[in-house]
């Protein structure tokens, strides 16, 4: 019984059309996700130039029978999808029937299938579009695609193309973060002789972000754990129209819905300039979404400077019913039918796992060298970015670096001996160090079962520093100031390191979140001035000013209209003094004017606060006393970022016990 059919054109008409053979990373992507669909639990992939010339991926999932492997060629076969009504709840990745018929028609193609019931398998070859042959071969069970002279046939397509390492970079990334959605799967990614990646079977994803991203990477990031949330439905209508009906709940739908979000994010001092470092899985699915982007960044919101970004591997999911994936042909980008509360979930979830875990920075220049591995993510960015500036060289003119060096990439970056795919052994038992009346174990503290980590025997055991708790910064309330370098940095001790603290941007976080709260509370404290100040402002500035007044006064500045474009100001926030006041409302005037111009009025409240805490703090080339440098410390500990200030830039780095101790040759 043949499990592929042809969509009829009503069904057919209402998939987002359009093409979805872009680059050789789409024609991965597509073959993977359906090996991923076939149930595989181990892919290969071979590519060679880069995936022009060839690429070939083999999967043990459960293969197409004889007639379906002929079928799968059409435009809109597929086994996936039946009527209109299936398009609203998609459970595979893919469903519209159209990658095979569109790769097929750029190049050629070969497909060795075989399903487990069958006994022999079917070879199909097809060139350009045009069926060749198809026989009946020996074969395991599992499907093998061949792709070979991607665009042979489009040459204006070919030209677009960029270098083979750059296609070889955007291959590598895709199937990376594929391997990073399936731990439980086995990944191989091979260049001409070169292994790229690959991963076996592990039970948690922290252990698959250890076998791709090595050690060093766990040190800079926050497991998310599990993060759910339920939404509870309103009872059931009825839909007056049939878009409303798309989305109409059933009467025997349940009410609520759950939405499960795990991953990993970058502590805070992990900058990147671009969004390069983002991946958002949707229900398995790799996808680009504006939406979950602006949750991620509003929950870095004052703790990263603005135009920096994350870090993150998420992994959001949810029911079928609660998103829609048939938006965009290359079904990168979905729609939610709740948008702002997932946006929501996302974004509490993350700023609370960031807020709980107070992540501490640690020295950047650290004495003893981390075994930690370089990133392959890192480079396959690098080589991504470098698109933009490869665009200015002609597509038909590869730079001479390509033909000189054509194993660059995969020498260096990618050299599956390189450090980031190998394991270091196992680590004999950590010394105990006595400090006076209390012996601190740098052992690991024993994690819960559930936490703990487990990898396959061929692969060695975890370095010790991928399970040692990070660095906390709930430490701070135990510290012990020792004085100031500078006037300007508290040097404090603690049992778990050496501290330094930039005092100003301490204070200026303490203020921060004090404003904001007085502020949610109504009682921000205000102080009347002898005489008011009077401010002229320019045609822009009194348009912001009139746009912004109201909020204004909600943090404490009492302000009229004083004749022509002039403001006179009667009482302000009692943190500011007079001599800052002007300073404090031309600024905010110019932040209402440049960036947060149609922003949330939530946005600008935080950048009033951080205008007026910046101000109101502690400057640096301040002499503190010992009682000032404690209130400061313990200040800094109760509140509820301690790791930036509201602009990000970091607060206190940590000198670790650790790092002390290997620098001393002690360990
Ligand atoms: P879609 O994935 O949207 O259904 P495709 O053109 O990608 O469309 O694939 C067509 C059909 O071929 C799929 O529905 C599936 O039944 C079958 N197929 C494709 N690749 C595989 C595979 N690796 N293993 C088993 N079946 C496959
Ligand atoms: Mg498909």
């Amino acid at each position: 019984m043949a499990r592929i059919h042809v969509l009829p054109d009503h069904v057919a008409n209402k998939i987002a059309a359009g093409e979805v053979v872009e680059r050789p990373a789409s024609v991965v992507k597509e073959l993977l996700e359906n090996s991923l669909d076939a149930g595989a639990k181990s892919f290969r992939i071979e590519v060679e130039s880069g995936g022009r010339r060839l690429i070939r991926i083999a999967d043990d999932g459960y293969g197409m029978l004889r007639d379906d492997a002929m079928l799968a060629f059409e435009r809109h076969a597929t086994s996936k999808l039946r009527d209109v009504k299936d398009l609203l709840s998609i459970a595979t990745l893919g469903f519209r029937g159209e990658a095979l018929p569109s790769i097929a028609s750029v190049s050629r193609l070969l497909l060795e299938t075989r399903a487990a019931e069958e006994t022999t398998g079917t070879r199909v070859e097809v060139a350009g579009g045009k069926m060749l042959r198809s026989d009946e071969v020996a074969l395991a069970p599992g499907t093998t695609i061949t792709v070979r002279d991607l665009f042979f046939n489009v040459p204006a397509r070919k030209k677009f193309l960029r270098s083979e390492q750059t296609e070889l970079a955007h291959i590598a990334s895709l199937v990376t973060h594929y391997s990073l959605a399936h731990p439980d799967k086995t990944f191989r990614l091979a260049s001409e002789a070169s292994e790229l990646l690959h991963v076996t079977p592990v039970a948690t994803l922290r252990e698959r972000v250890f076998q791709v991203f090595g050690s060093g990477a766990l040190e800079e990031l926050v497991d998310l754990g599990v993060c759910e949330k339920q939404l509870f439905l309103p009872p059931p209508q009825v839909a007056p129209s049939e878009a409303i009906a798309e989305f109409r709940r059933e009467p025997d739908e349940p009410s609520t819905r759950l939405f499960r979000l795990t991953g990993f994010v970058s502590r805070p001092q992990v900058q990147k300039a671009n969004r390069n470092s983002i991946f958002i899985f949707v229900n398995g699915r790799l996808i680009r979404d504006r939406l979950l982007l602006h949750a991620l960044s509003a929950a870095y919101h004052n703790l990263i400077p603005h135009a920096s970004f994350p870090f993150a591997l998420l992994f959001l999911e949810c029911d079928y019913e609660e998103v829609d994936v048939n938006v965009h042909p290359s079904k990168t980008e979905v729609r939610f039918r709740h948008q702002s509360f997932v946006h929501d979930v996302v974004r509490d979830a993350i700023r609370g796992r960031l807020i709980e875990s107070r992540p501490a920075p640690a020295f950047p220049n650290a004495p003893a060298p981390r075994p930690a591995a370089r990133m392959p993510y890192s480079e396959f960015s690098q080589m991504i970015e470098n698109e933009a500036a490869a665009d200015a060289e002609l597509p038909s003119a590869p730079p001479p670096a390509e033909s000189e060096a054509p194993n660059e990439l995969t020498s260096t970056a990618l050299d599956p001996t390189a450090p980031e795919f190998n394991l270091r052994p196992a680590r004999g038992p950590e010394p105990r160090f006595d400090f006076g009346d209390t012996a601190i174990s740098l052992a690991t503290q024993p994690a819960p079962a559930s936490a703990r980590l487990r990898v396959p025997d061929t692969h060695g055991s975890f370095p010790e520093s991928a399970t040692e708790p990070s660095s906390s910064l709930s430490a701070l309330s135990d510290l012990r100031p020792l004085g100031q370098i500078h006037d300007s940095f508290i040097i404090a001790a603690g049992r778990d390191g050496l501290w330094i603290i930039d005092q100003h941007v301490a204070h200026e976080r303490i203020l921060f979140e004090r404003v904001l709260k007085q502020r949610a509370a109504g009682n921000i404290e205000v102080q009347r001035l002898l005489m008011p100040l009077v401010l002229q402002l320019t045609p822009q500035q009194q348009i912001d000013y009139a746009r912004i007044a109201d909020e204004l006064a909600s943090m404490g500045f009492e302000t009229e209209p004083f004749g022509n474009r002039t403001i006179a100001v009667k009482a302000a926030p009692a943190a500011i003094g007079p001599a800052d006041l002007e300073k404090v409302l031309f600024e905010v005037l110019e932040i209402a004017e440049g960036e947060l111009r149609g922003v949330s009025l939530d946005d600008l409240r935080r950048a009033i606060a951080a205008s007026i805490a910046c101000r109101a703090a502690i400057k640096i080339n301040m002499r503190l006393d010992q009682s000032k440098m404690e209130w400061l410390l313990r200040s800094l500990a109760s509140t509820d970022c301690p790791m930036s200030c509201p602009h990000g830039r970091p607060i206190a780095l940590q000198y670790s016990m650790r790092e002390i101790l290997k620098a001393f040759h002690r360990i």
